[in-house]
Formats: C-alpha cells, sequence, structure tokens
C-alpha cells in the first residue's frame, strides 16, 4: 500500500468506472418514483470557482435517492450566461490591446462562441474529477438549437397571451459597460454628495443634479402645501444657464412637501419617479445624457437665435461626461448668482452596476419587457396551495414577499452573445430571459 493517499491514481479509476456502466445515466422506469434535480447551470466562460463546490448536497440528495431504489436524473448542462461571458472575452481582449468595437457583430459573436466551447468542455472535465453523479449523456447547453428553439416558442407564447409588450420606459443603464440591467442587477448604496439649492424663478429648488435641469418640463409641488397654493397652473418665468425658461407648476401627491424646498423640478428622461410622473400629465421625455454617460446639448446647438454667451456655455459642456459637467455648471450657477446654498453632508441612496460599480444611469429606452403581475399571481396562488413546496418551511414567507414585489421584467441587453429577440424590428437587442426558462426547456421538446 502507498504510504500516501494519491487521489490520481484512485479516483480518476473510480469515476471512470461510474460512467462506462452508467450508473448516474437515467432510464425511465415507470414503476419506480422519480427523482431529479437539474443542475443549476455554471456559466460556461471558463473554471469552476469554489462555490461550484455546493453542488456537494445536491450530489448526496442523488445518490441517497438512487440507494433508497428511486429512478434519478441529475441533469447536466451550461449556461451561455450572456452577458458574464461576454464581459470576461472583453476582458481577454482588452488583454491583447483591442476592443469589442474592433469586431463587427458576426465576428464577435463567432469568436466567444469559440471562446466558450474551449471553456466548456474544461467545466465538464473538473466536474467528473470532482465525481459528481450527473448524467453527461443528457447535457444541455443554453445555446443548443434545440433550447433557442424552445425559448422563442416561449417568447411566441408570452407573446400570444400578451405578457410580452415593447415600451419606452427609463432602465437601469451602466454607460461603462453600454448595457441596461434588470432591477435584480442594480446594487444599492448609500452615498454622500452636495445637495444644491438652486434659485428657480420664485422658488428654490434641491437638487444633486443640477445637470439634469436643463430638460425639465414642470415645476411640481403637493396640492397640500399651502406655500406654493398660489403658483398652481400658473406659467413662471425662471433665469436658467442657457437663458431665461417658461414651466408650468402642476400638483401632485407624490411630491415630499419635507425634502428639500417641497418644489421639485420634474425631469422625466432622467428621473424614474418623474417619468411616471410625467406619463400622468403627458409631459415629453427629452433626454440629456447619451449612452455613453455625456451630455448632449446638440437641441440647443442646433438653435440659431441663441446668445452666444450660452451657445459658449452649451459647447463647454458638450460630450463632456456628467461628473465633469456638473463642476463646470455649478461654477456657472454661482456666476449667475443662481446657487443659494450647497449642503455637503447630503447622504442618499444610489444604485450602482453589479459588475462594474459605476453608478447607474436611468435612461430613457425601447425595451421588450415581460408582465410580471399575472404569472408572479399565479405562482404566488401554487405556493400558497402547497402545490409548489419551499423547504425549509419559513422561506414560503420570503418566496410570497418577492413574488408581492416584482414588477415588470426588462428582458433586453444590448449584448452581442446571446439569443436574439425574435422580433424584426428589434434587431440590435438581445434578450436574457433564457435564465428563467431552463425548467421549462428540459422538460419540454423543441418543435422539428
Ligand atoms: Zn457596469
Amino acid at each position: 500500500m502507498e504510504p500516501k493517499f494519491k487521489p490520481s491514481l484512485v479516483e480518476t479509476k473510480i469515476s471512470s468506472f461510474w460512467e462506462a456502466s452508467k450508473i448516474f445515466a437515467s432510464k425511465v422506469d415507470a414503476a419506480k418514483k422519480p427523482f431529479s434535480i437539474v443542475l443549476p447551470p455554471p456559466n460556461a466562460n471558463g473554471s469552476l470557482h469554489l462555490g461550484h463546490a455546493l453542488f456537494v448536497f445536491e450530489d448526496v440528495m442523488i445518490r441517497y435517492h438512487l440507494m433508497i431504489g428511486d429512478q434519478v436524473l441529475w441533469l447536466y448542462g451550461t449556461d451561455h450566461a450572456g452577458i458574464e461571458t461576454q464581459f470576461v472575452f472583453e476582458k481577454q481582449l482588452r488583454k491583447d490591446g483591442k476592443s469589442r468595437f474592433d469586431f463587427d457583430r458576426e465576428t464577435l459573436f463567432k469568436m466567444i462562441w469559440e471562446f466558450v466551447e474551449n471553456s466548456r468542455g474544461q467545466m465538464k472535465t473538473q466536474l467528473k474529477r470532482l465525481g459528481f453523479g450527473l448524467d453527461w449523456s443528457r447535457e444541455k447547453y443554453t445555446m443548443d438549437k434545440e433550447i433557442v428553439q424552445i425559448v422563442y416558442q416561449t417568447f411566441q407564447r408570452l407573446f400570444e397571451k400578451g405578457l410580452v409588450y415593447r415600451a419606452e420606459k427609463l432602465v437601469n443603464y451602466c454607460t461603462r459597460c453600454g448595457t441596461s440591467f434588470s432591477d435584480f442587477e442594480v446594487n444599492y448604496i448609500e452615498r454622500q454628495d452636495p445637495l444644491y439649492f438652486i434659485k428657480y424663478g420664485p422658488f428654490t429648488i434641491a437638487t444633486v443634479r443640477p445637470e439634469t435641469k436643463f430638460r425639465d418640463t414642470a415645476l411640481a409641488v403637493n396640492p397640500k402645501d399651502k406655500r406654493y397654493r398660489e403658483f398652481l397652473g400658473k406659467k413662471i418665468k425662471i433665469a436658467g444657464l442657457l437663458g431665461p425658461i417658461t414651466m408650468t407648476v402642476i400638483a401632485d401627491e407624490e411630491v415630499d412637501p419635507k425634502f428639500g424646498t417641497g418644489i421639485m423640478k420634474v425631469t422625466p428622461a432622467h428621473d424614474p419617479h418623474d417619468f411616471e410622473l410625467g406619463k400622468r400629465y403627458g409631459l415629453p421625455v427629452t433626454p440629456i445624457i447619451t449612452k455613453q454617460g455625456k451630455m448632449d446639448f446638440s437641441w440647443f446647438l442646433e438653435e440659431k437665435n441663441a446668445a452666444a454667451k450660452y451657445r459658449l456655455r452649451a459647447e463647454k459642456y458638450q460630450g463632456k461626461k456628467v461628473a465633469e459637467a456638473r463642476k463646470l455648471m455649478v461654477e456657472d450657477l454661482k456666476e449667475d448668482g443662481l446657487l443659494v446654498k450647497t449642503d455637503e453632508s447630503y447622504s442618499h441612496r444610489i444604485g450602482v452596476c453589479y459588475r462594474c460599480a459605476s453608478v447607474i444611469e436611468p435612461l430613457p429606452l425601447t425595451q421588450w419587457f415581460i408582465k410580471i403581475r399575472p404569472l408572479a399571481d399565479q405562482a404566488k396562488k401554487l405556493v400558497e396551495q402547497e402545490k409548489i413546496k419551499v423547504y425549509p418551511k419559513r422561506f414560503k414567507r420570503r418566496l410570497i414577499q418577492i413574488l408581492d414585489n416584482f414588477i415588470d421584467w426588462n428582458i433586453s441587453r444590448q449584448i452581442v452573445w446571446g439569443i436574439r429577440i425574435p422580433a424584426y424590428f428589434c434587431q440590435s437587442t438581445k434578450q436574457w430571459f433564457v435564465s428563467s426558462c431552463t425548467a421549462w426547456c428540459v422538460i419540454k421538446k423543441g418543435k422539428k
């Protein structure tokens, strides 16, 4: 006997024996009780990480049920992991001094495909070496033709049932990653930023984002706020950094009279609440920040009659990054005597990208959404009736809470690597809801 345990001598022999004798390759046997688990498919973009060791729990359950005579299936698969994979690939490109913009869509797609093909094999070997009792014979990959077809069919079904729609909404956009994200992919942090009190005609407004005020469309106050009652519905003339503007004062219950001065500028293109409020009052959505996170003053620079002073200012701001432009604007507000005061200790919650920690920019984009409420309500009913059982039991309440809070889901991503949304007028957008189709894909067979 060897004085030291040598895994290479023992383990490969045993796992090869398991594979050769097809112990874990499930055979359909109606007489036996079925027990199946779909392996949460690991991302096909590299090697396994330590977290994958948690598959051990599934392995234990599978082996237990196999030993008591159940018919078991632990289905192996890999996830193309659209955005994740594209980012890993882009990192590699950067190492070679290249970027994704050096290639056209088709070439880039092909390159990522090959990159993934290599890492997929690597991961499978690792899982085998770990001795997991997976059924390798039924391997699924989320980019398999058959899976793509099921995803398309699912999309079509949802569309026919009126559960998919395309609309312009304010979405979470990371200007660094160049894509929108769903609400689940945004992290929130508490941050201190200066709160600027700006003279706004006869009022003073408080804002952390003076750079968006060029596209304000209205002023809103709480209808119960006595201070502003006389101004309701009136048009007010306001001195701005690019010359005087006129704005209407509207009343809305949503305005918090205790925040700042109780009067709010409405910028539908850059704030989710303002967007909703703007929809209620039919206000236009006019963005001033681009998808690259830069200021866009082209709408002003196109105006031929603009005074030279204001034109110079707009030219100065044009194309600058948001934070940089903000500094310049604060200086100009001071120069014009429009900055009343600055509260340096204002703390607020902001959304940041879960990938690169950049500040998420709410931007108006036309995207595909899934109408979640009917689906979540149905799922909730099944959980409540215990047709879907939750273990441990205390998580049932939490699951119901999550289902209760679901809002419509943005499934569009502006990436190359993934399955295209099957709609002609939306060629440039990629969708991401493949992940949510996993369970459906493994039980359903695509139409030939
Ligand atoms: Zn990002």
